[in-house]
């Protein structure tokens, strides 16, 4: 079993980013209102996510462990639901199998927290309000060819960064803080998605970027779409949202390049943060261990929506 879970880490754990990427999930669905992401040696060597979610209850502490242990399903409505957001309760399996991970975490019904060790199954007193702190040291120690693989630190916390970040931009309502080497990379706090879109991007996106907001059915497209003539524009600034969670899809990002190239005529990068909300059931989000990948069930729908809305932000803007 700690085999398969290797192979399963493999798809989902690449780098610390990945490991960022998954715990900083865990703590938006535990409904987090302040994320700390400590990173030590790019987030190599460490990387501790704290949040002041609901935490777990201590006899459920091992089970958070285990593959395929989720939560997230307590009854058949949310049956629906796992199918959608994509829980499948592998992400701490994997991560720990190629890791020294550990959990402290403490409910509101706790008198104190409870860590766990991975590794030797330990559970032990600590000390910590509600919430829960996930612990993964030396990532890929045991797997050195996977290890040979990670670039430099600076590289692999630029990365860290970029996850943060991403899920960030999605949720303007929690704080987030980034720390590496004991030094304050980043922070977030909570306010408006404008004010977040600045703090991520730069007043040179918010500045010289339109308003995107189409709703078409049963769909809505929102967000901020770059003028393409802005001189300080940078190719990376896309990020696309389907249901609040970050998407990389090549349907959409072509939905938008033919809004720039029918308004404009220009072949310029196109800049955007884009949130699709879609009803789940027409959308497929199971198709990529990571979730980056989705498929929608009519793809010409969301094409279109997309086009649309990118296009007309374009054209007022213009007028
Ligand atoms: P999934 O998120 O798909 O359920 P994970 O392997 O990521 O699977 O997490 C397993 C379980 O551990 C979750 O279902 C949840 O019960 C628990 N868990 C993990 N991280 C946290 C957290 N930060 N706060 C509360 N519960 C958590
Ligand atoms: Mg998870």
């Amino acid at each position: 079993d700690e085999l398969v879970s290797q192979i399963a880490a493999g798809e989902v754990v690449e780098r610390p980013a990945s490991v960022v990427r998954e715990l900083v999930d865990n703590a938006l669905d535990a409904g987090a209102s302040q994320i700390t992401v400590k990173l030590m040696g790019g987030g190599v060597r460490q990387i501790l996510v704290e949040d002041d979610g609901c935490g777990i209850p201590v006899s459920e502490l091992p089970l958070a462990l285990l593959r395929h242990a989720t939560s997230k399903i307590r009854s058949l409505d949310d049956l629906e639901s796992v199918a959608t957001m994509g829980f499948r309760g592998e992400a701490l399996a994997a991560i720990a199998s190629v890791s020294e991970a550990a959990i402290a975490s403490r409910t509101a019904e706790d008198a104190h927290a409870h860590r766990l060790d991975a590794r030797s199954g330990e559970l032990t007193p600590a000390a910590r309000s509600i919430g829960t702190s996930v612990e993964v040291r030396e990532l890929f120690f045991s797997t050195p060819a996977r290890r040979k693989f990670l670039k430099t630190d600076a590289t692999e916390l630029a990365h860290c960064l970029e996850s943060v970040r991403r899920h960030a931009l999605a949720r303007p309502d929690v704080g987030f803080s980034v720390w590496h080497e004991g030094k304050l990379v980043e922070q977030l706090r909570p306010g408006s998605l404008q004010q977040r879109m600045q703090d991520v991007l730069g007043e040179a996106f918010t500045d010289t970027s339109r308003e995107v907001d189409l709703q078409i059915g049963p769909m809505r497209v929102h967000g901020r779409t770059g003028l393409p003539d802005a001189a300080r524009s940078r190719s990376d600034w896309q990020y696309c949202y389907v249901n609040g969670r970050h998407v990389r899809d090549k349907l959409i990002s072509h939905g938008i390049r033919s809004a720039y190239e029918d308004v404009l005529h220009g072949s310029r990068q196109p800049t955007y943060v884009l949130f699709i909300e879609i009803a789940p059931e027409r959308v497929d989000v199971n198709v990529h261990p990571t979730k980056i990948e989705v498929r929608f069930r009519d793809s010409r729908e969301v094409h279109q929506a997309v086009r649309k809305a990118v296009e007309s932000a374009l054209a007022l803007s213009r007028a």
